[in-house]
C-alpha cells in the first residue's frame, strides 16, 4: 500500500522532472504550479523545518516573473528532495502499468528511477546523460557498435582485422618509456588457439586492474608489426561474473558519465527493453511503416540497441527518424485542415490610418514592404484566418510592416497584439510605436512582467472591454490570461523562442496570426520549425543601407577593433561589445564579463562612457542602461548575450563581438545586423580566441564574404547540423529526424505524403487512437507532464 507520502511523492516527481530535464525553461509554461505543489504539501503532516522550507519556496510561487520562479523551483527541488531523502522515501512507488500493453506515451512518464539496477544515485547520473525515463533510454543512440560476435582463435589473427578474442591474462608488464619510446603496457593473453600480446600506450592506470589469472574480452585491431599485438584494444573483464551481453554478439557502445559504465548501461538496457518491449505497441499503423520498408517500433528499439547485423541500426533509425517527420507533418496539416475550416471575422479597413501613420514615419515603404502588407491586407481580408510566416533580415523593416498591419485591424475595429521575446525589446516596440500611434489617437498598452499590477490595470481594464488598440507584450500575455475580446491579429516576433507548441496557447485558432523572425532559414527547416505557414519575405532594405565591413581579428589583433570604437566616439557614434558567457556556471560567467567590462573601463575605452547589461539584471535597470545607450548618453553598450543588444540605435557604428567563435552564424549575423540600419558607414569586428575548429573558421571566414542571411543559413545548417539552429527542444523533433532534414531531405517529403493520405481517410485520427495520443503528446497543448 502507498504511504501518504509516497503518494504525493510520486504526484510531485512528475512536473519537477519535466521541469529538470527542460533545464527549468518549462517554469514558465505551468502557471499553477506553485499552487498544485502547495496543495499537495498540505495533506503532509508538518513534521519538519525541511518541509517548512519547502512550502515558504511555493508560496507566492506563481506570481513570480518566469526567471525568479525558475531559481525557487530549482531551489524547491533540492530542498524538497533533502526531505524525501530525511523521511527515508528516496523512491516513489511505482505507479501501474497498463495491463494489455503500452505505448511509447505510456513509458514517456515513467522515470528509470523505478527500475531494478536505478537508485536514487544512480538515476542522478542517468539524468546527466539527459535519460529520465523509460522511453528516453529506448531512443538513446549507441555511440557505436562492436562487432564481437566473431570470437577469433588467437592463432589465426590476420594483421588489419579487427578481431575480438578472450582469454585469460598470463603476465602483465610495464616497460617504460626510453631513447623516446613511449611508455607502454603490455600483457600476455592466453585462449583458445595460442596466446597473443595486447599493448596499452598512455594508460598505466591500467596496471592495477590488469592482473595475471584475470580472464577478459578484448576488442581491436591486429598490428601489422609487433608481432600481431592488439594496440590499445577495448577490453571487459570476464571474471566478475561473465557478461552475456559483452561479446558473441554485436555490442553496443555508449556514451558515458563518470559512475556509470558500459557495462551497467547495457545490462540496464537490456533488462527495460525485455521488460517493456514484448507488449509496446505502435502507434504509427503497419500501413505506413511496413510499404517503406521500415522495421515495427519494438523491433526498431532493439535493433538501436542489440542489432542482428551492423546494418540494423541505420534501419532502426530510419525508422525513428520517419516517425518524428511524420508526426511533424500530421500536426502541421492537421493545423492547415482545421485552419481551413475555421472562420475568423473579415478585417476590411480603407487603410486612412496607415496612411496617417507613414506621413508620420516620414519614409516611402520599400517595394518588399509594400508587397508584404498588400498580402496582408489581403489575407485579413478573407474569412479563413491568416497564419503567415515573415521572414526579413535584421533591419529589413518587418517591424514597420507589423505595425502597419495592425493599424488596419484596428481602424476596423479589433484590437492587436505584439508578442516580444524579451521585456527590453517589448518596452522598445512600445515606446517607437507610441511615437505614431500617440498622435493618431490609437491607444497603446504594454504587458509585460515587469509593469507593475498599479501601472498594469487600466492597460488590462481597457482590454478587457474590448477597446480596438495595439497592445505590446511579452510571455506576460499568455500566462497571466489577459483576454482580448476582440483580438483581430496577433504579432508574434522571432517565434522561434517559443516554438510550434506554444503558438496554440497564444490565442484562438480563429485569429490571424503573423509570425516574424529576421533568422531566414530553409524552407525544410521552416516547416520544422513553424508549421505549414504561409510564407513572405522582405528582400530589399530600405534605402541608404550600406554593407557593413566585416573584419575578422585575432586576439591578439584586437586593438584595432578598439581604436577604431574610440575615432568613431570622436565623431559623436556609438558602439555596441558583444561578450558571451563563455564559462560553464552563469555566475562564474557574469563575474567574467564584468571583468572584462572593469578592464575595457580602465583600459582601451578608458576615456569613453560605458554601459554594461546582462541577463541576470532586472529589466528596470537593464531598461535604464539601454535607454542611456539609446539616447547617447553613453558611447558603449557592453553586453553578454544577443538578445540584449537587440535594439534599435541607429547612431551606432561599431560591433565588436569577443570570442566570436563561440556564436552561430545565424547569431553573428543578426548582431552585425544592428549596425547595418545607420545611415553612417558602419563596422563589425568578430574577434576570437586561439585554437578555432574548422567549422568555426568558415563561419567567420563566410561572415566576411557575405552579408546574405539566406545565405549564412544554408551555410550554419550545413556546419551546425539543424539541432544547434534551432536552439531549442520545443520542435518536438527527436535528434535522429533532425540529422536527416539534412542527410536525407527526401525523407521530410514522403512523411508528409503519408501524413497526407493518412489525414484524407481519418482526418479527426478516430481510426488511430494511439496516434493520436502521441500526436498530442508531442505537439498538443497537452497536459505537460504536470497533471497527476
Ligand atoms: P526589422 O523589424 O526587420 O528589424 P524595423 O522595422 O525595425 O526592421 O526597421 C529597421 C529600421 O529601419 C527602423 O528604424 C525603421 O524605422 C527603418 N525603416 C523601416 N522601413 C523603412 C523604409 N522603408 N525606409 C526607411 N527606413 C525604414
Ligand atoms: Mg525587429
Amino acid at each position: 500500500m502507498e504511504t501518504g507520502l509516497e503518494s504525493v511523492a510520486r504526484r510531485i516527481a512528475r512536473p519537477l522532472e519535466a521541469l529538470e530535464r527542460s533545464g527549468y525553461a518549462l517554469a514558465d509554461r505551468m502557471p499553477d504550479l506553485g499552487a498544485r505543489l502547495l496543495g499537495w504539501l498540505d495533506e503532509l503532516e508538518s513534521d519538519s523545518d525541511a518541509l517548512g522550507r519547502c512550502r515558504d519556496l511555493v508560496l507566492g510561487l506563481d506570481s513570480l516573473p518566469a526567471d525568479r520562479r525558475a531559481d525557487r523551483l530549482r531551489k524547491f527541488t533540492r530542498e524538497w528532495r533533502e526531505y524525501l531523502k530525511q523521511k527515508a522515501c528516496p523512491k516513489p512507488s511505482e505507479p501501474p502499468l497498463p495491463k494489455d500493453g503500452w505505448s511509447v506515451d505510456d513509458l514517456a512518464g515513467r522515470p528509470l528511477l523505478y527500475e531494478k539496477g536505478v537508485g536514487p544515485a544512480r538515476y542522478e547520473r542517468l539524468k546527466r546523460l539527459g535519460l529520465f525515463t523509460v522511453d528516453d533510454l529506448f531512443a538513446c543512440e549507441p555511440r557505436g557498435y562492436q562487432d564481437r560476435s566473431r570470437l577469433v582463435p588467437l592463432d589465426r589473427l590476420r594483421a588489419g582485422e579487427e578481431v575480438t578474442v578472450v582469454g585469460e591474462l598470463r603476465s602483465v608488464e610495464l616497460i617504460r618509456g626510453f631513447r623516446g619510446r613511449k611508455p607502454r603496457l603490455s600483457a600476455i593473453l592466453t585462449g583458445e588457439g595460442g596466446s597473443l600480446v595486447l599493448t596499452w600506450f598512455n594508460a598505466l592506470y591500467l596496471a592495477e586492474k590488469l592482473r595475471p589469472g584475470r580472464r577478459l574480452v578484448a576488442f581491436g585491431k591486429v598490428s601489422p608489426q609487433d608481432g600481431g599485438a592488439l594496440i590499445n584494444p577495448d577490453f571487459e573483464f570476464l571474471d566478475a561474473g561473465e557478461d552475456p551481453l559483452a561479446f558473441g554478439r554485436i555490442v553496443p557502445t555508449y556514451g558515458l558519465t563518470e559512475g556509470l559504465g558500459q557495462r551497467y548501461l547495457r545490462t540496464l538496457v537490456r533488462r527495460v527493453l525485455d521488460r517493456y518491449l514484448p507488449k509496446l505497441q505502435d502507434h504509427v499503423p503497419e500501413e505506413v511503416w511496413a510499404p517503406r520498408g521500415l522495421p515495427g517500433l519494438a523491433e526498431a528499439f532493439e535493433h538501436l540497441h542489440y542489432p542482428p547485423d551492423l546494418d540494423a541500426p541505420e534501419r532502426a533509425r530510419r525508422r525513428l527518424a520517419f516517425d518524428g517527420l511524420f508526426l511533424l507533418q500530421l500536426a502541421v496539416l492537421r493545423e492547415r485542415m482545421r485552419l481551413d475550416k475555421t472562420s475568423g471575422g473579415r478585417i476590411e479597413a480603407g487603410g486612412e490610418l496607415v496612411r496617417r501613420a507613414l506621413d508620420k514615419l516620414g519614409f516611402e515603404l520599400t517595394g518588399a514592404q509594400k508587397r508584404v502588407l498588400e498580402r496582408i491586407r489581403h489575407d485579413l481580408a478573407q474569412s479563413r484566418p491568416m497564419n503567415r510566416l515573415l521572414q526579413g533580415d535584421v533591419g529589413s523593416g518587418k517591424t514597420v510592416v507589423a505595425l502597419l498591419a495592425m493599424l488596419l485591424a484596428v481602424e476596423a475595429g479589433w484590437q492587436a497584439a505584439l508578442m516580444a521575446p524579451t521585456e527590453v525589446l517589448a518596452r522598445q516596440h512600445h515606446r517607437t510605436f507610441r511615437r505614431v500611434l500617440d498622435p493618431l489617437g490609437v491607444p497603446c498598452h504594454l504587458v509585460t512582467g515587469g509593469v507593475k499590477d498599479r501601472a498594469r490595470r487600466p492597460a488590462l481594464e481597457a482590454i478587457a472591454a474590448g477597446e480596438p488598440g495595439v497592445t505590446i507584450g511579452t510571455t506576460a500575455l499568455i500566462q497571466e490570461g489577459v483576454v482580448f475580446p476582440r483580438l483581430g491579429l496577433a504579432v508574434v516576433d522571432e517565434q522561434h523562442r517559443f516554438g510550434v507548441a506554444q503558438r496554440g496557447r497564444l490565442c484562438p485558432p480563429s485569429t490571424n496570426v503573423l509570425v516574424m523572425t529576421a533568422t531566414p532559414i530553409p524552407r525544410s527547416l521552416a516547416l520544422t520549425v513553424y508549421g505549414d505557414l504561409d510564407s513572405s519575405v522582405i528582400d530589399e532594405l530600405p534605402p541608404g543601407r550600406r554593407p557593413v565591413e566585416t573584419r575578422w581579428l585575432s586576439g591578439r589583433n584586437a586593438r584595432e577593433a578598439f581604436d577604431f570604437i574610440r575615432e568613431e566616439a570622436a565623431r559623436g557614434r556609438q558602439a555596441f561589445v558583444v561578450c558571451p558567457l563563455v564559462e560553464e556556471s552563469l555566475e562564474k560567467g557574469l563575474a567574467a564579463a564584468t571583468a572584462r567590462y572593469d578592464e575595457l573601463r580602465e583600459g582601451p575605452l578608458a576615456e569613453l562612457r560605458l554601459g554594461l547589461v546582462h541577463g541576470r539584471l532586472d529589466s528596470l535597470e537593464k531598461e535604464r542602461t539601454m535607454r542611456s545607450f539609446a539616447t547617447g548618453k553613453l558611447d558603449v553598450l557592453v553586453a553578454t548575450t544577443v538578445v540584449e543588444v537587440g535594439i534599435d540605435v541607429p547612431n551606432a557604428t561599431v560591433m565588436v563581438v569577443e570570442e566570436a567563435q563561440q556564436f552561430g552564424l545565424s547569431q553573428l549575423h543578426q548582431l552585425r545586423g544592428r549596425v547595418a540600419r545607420s545611415p553612417h558607414s558602419a563596422r563589425c569586428y568578430l574577434v576570437s580566441g586561439r585554437g578555432l575548429t574548422d567549422a568555426a573558421k568558415r563561419r567567420l571566414r563566410a561572415m566576411t564574404e557575405t552579408d546574405d542571411g539566406f545565405r549564412l543559413a544554408e551555410l550554419d545548417l550545413e556546419l551546425r547540423g539543424p539541432g544547434e539552429l534551432l536552439g531549442t527542444r520545443q520542435h518536438g523533433l527527436p535528434d535522429v529526424a533532425l540529422a536527416t532534414l539534412v542527410t536525407d531531405r527526401r525523407m521530410l517529403e514522403e512523411a508528409r505524403e503519408a501524413a497526407r493520405r493518412l489525414l484524407e481517410d481519418d482526418p479527426e485520427l478516430e481510426k488511430h487512437p494511439r496516434l493520436k495520443r502521441r500526436l498530442e503528446s508531442v505537439y498538443g497543448s497537452g497536459d505537460l507532464g504536470v497533471v497527476a
